[in-house]
């Protein structure tokens, strides 16, 4: 229990005045005030889930199912382990095998995946720090393309660096603010997520805080925005398409009332889809309206709300918009992709990639199947992942060809052992206690999965980690 958290009688008197009459408002700030659970997500596109069952018995972790993710576990360490190692610097973490998640923010990307098909065109518009990106791309299962938003750009590098922790090669990330999409990228896309910027209503048991600005008229600035940014997603989507609308705030003006906004906006054209039945006992958060208030005592989780629409019909846009300026990439020459397929298959026995090889001056990049549809229609900060540089003896790969590709390798992958990792994370050289045969470049993994790049040298193996994700300082007690 925290009595420290703060909670205003103004948002008492709010919340009593829309909380369901089957929930009582003492459960709820008792729930408030009690900690949360912690929920990691098992990453696909690195580890499986079966594979994590097994490390985590190993490791003496106690994992219980959420019931709505099957990826996603509630997660309890030793004591000793919980006060000795953060979780985010477990092997399991900095490998990108798993993803620190609130329970509930699971819930909206598990709407949309009922709805998705191989190749899809997604939009999540306001995307960072990427939980919900990343679900998604594991979701994709690293296809098609997703389009990954985000308008602050501090905000937008630490999204950028979760997608490579977690081998993420299907995104486009842009930087901008929501509303573009509507006129720029008219019904582009098949499915869009909007987790709009919100008042945070549900997030008091991580940060006692959280309420601390809490006002009616934020709540009613926010809901302006928050019409803007589903009116944009719902010109953006193609008809046929679906929309998913969350917020981790309680206010029905946040949450219904955006919800019948769109309705009102576009009769005929949009429908809701209902969510009672996404899991077994979803019922127990579900609206009459078919959306999913989720509120904290209901699961033993932070608060949510999550409304899943279809779009029927094509509307009008009359202030569509194109891009100006010229697109910086072209197809790789004959000649570069020659150089970079004989390098990738000679050292590491990759034959094929998925994607298309593009280049931009020396850099390859590969871009996620699908994109050119969506190439031109906005400037994208990065799309797909950033392969090799060319120079004049052949290619220098990139730390992303290894987080993000590294698992189709075949030659040339040595596992770390938790030593030799802590070291690498460090930024230090890998000592080896035998010269290997080999020579050139090395995918290293962690846990199973590709971590990075090294280079094969007398008794050692030089460290390739960018200098911008070194641990610095940081000490690391490995279990
Ligand atoms: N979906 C994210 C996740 O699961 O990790 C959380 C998103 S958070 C609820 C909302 C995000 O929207 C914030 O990162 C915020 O900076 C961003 N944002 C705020 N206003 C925006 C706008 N007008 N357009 C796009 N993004 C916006």
């Amino acid at each position: 229990m925290n009595n420290k958290t703060y909670i205003p009688d103004e948002f008492i008197a709010d919340v009593a005045s829309y909380i369901p009459a089957h929930l009582t408002i003492d459960d709820f700030i008792a729930s408030c005030r009690s900690g949360l659970r912690r929920a990691v997500r098992v990453n696909t596109l690195k580890m499986s889930q079966q594979a994590f069952e097994h490390e985590a018995a190993k490791l003496n972790w106690q994992i219980e199912p959420i019931p709505w993710c099957a990826q996603g576990y509630w997660l309890t360490r030793p004591a000793d382990e919980e006060a000795s190692l953060p979780i985010g610097n477990t092997a399991q973490h900095l490998s990108g095998c798993i993803y620190v998640q609130e329970a509930s923010s699971m819930l909206p990307p598990m709407a949309l995946a009922t709805s998705l098909t191989p190749g899809d065109r997604v939009l999540d518009m306001a995307a960072a720090p990427g939980s919900k990106t990343s679900q998604l791309a594991a979701l994709m299962e690293n296809q098609g393309v997703l389009v990954a938003n985000e308008l602050s750009s501090s905000r937008l590098k630490t999204l950028a660096a979760n997608l490579k922790r977690m081998g993420v090669a299907n995104c486009a990330l842009s930087h901008f603010d929501g509303q573009v999409f509507g006129d720029y990228m008219y019904e582009s896309f098949d499915h869009i997520l909007l987790d709009a910027p919100c008042s945070g209503e549900g997030t008091v048991r991580k940060d006692p805080d959280a309420l601390k600005n809490w006002s009616l008229a934020s709540n009613q600035d926010i809901a302006e925005v928050q019409k803007t940014l589903i009116h944009s997603a719902f010109m953006a989507l193609k008809p046929g398409g679906t929309l998913v609308y969350s917020t981790c705030t309680l206010t029905p003006l946040e949450n219904q009332q955006i919800c019948d906004h769109l309705l009102n906006a576009f009769p005929g054209d949009v429908e809701v889809i209902s969510l009672h039945d996404l899991f077994p006992e979803a019922d127990r958060a579900a609206t009459e309206q078919g959306y999913l208030h989720v509120w904290p005592q209901i699961y033993d989780s932070e608060g949510f709300f999550i409304a899943k629409f279809k779009k029927t019909g094509s509307v009008e846009n009359p202030q569509q918009k194109t891009k100006k300026g010229q697109f910086p990439f072209s197809p790789c020459s004959r000649k570069e992709l020659q150089t970079f397929e004989t390098s990738i298959r000679q050292q590491f026995g990759i034959a094929s990639l998925p994607g298309q090889l593009m280049s931009r001056d020396k850099e390859l990049w590969l871009f996620p199947q699908n994109m050119d549809a969506l190439a031109e229609k906005i400037k994208y900060s990065r799309i797909g992942i950033k392969v090799a540089t060319t120079h004049k003896n052949g290619v220098k790969l990139e730390h992303e060809f290894a987080t993000c590709l590294g698992h189709l390798a075949t030659n040339n992958v040595f596992a770390l052992d938790p030593t030799q990792a802590k070291a690498y994370f460090q930024g230090q050289d890998i000592r080896l206690d035998a010269t290997g045969p080999a020579q050139g470049e090395v995918i290293l993994t962690l846990c199973d999965a590709p971590v990075g790049l090294g280079k094969w040298q007398k008794g050692k193996i030089k460290n390739k980690l960018p200098r911008d994700l070194v641990l610095n300082g940081q000490l690391i007690t490995w279990v």
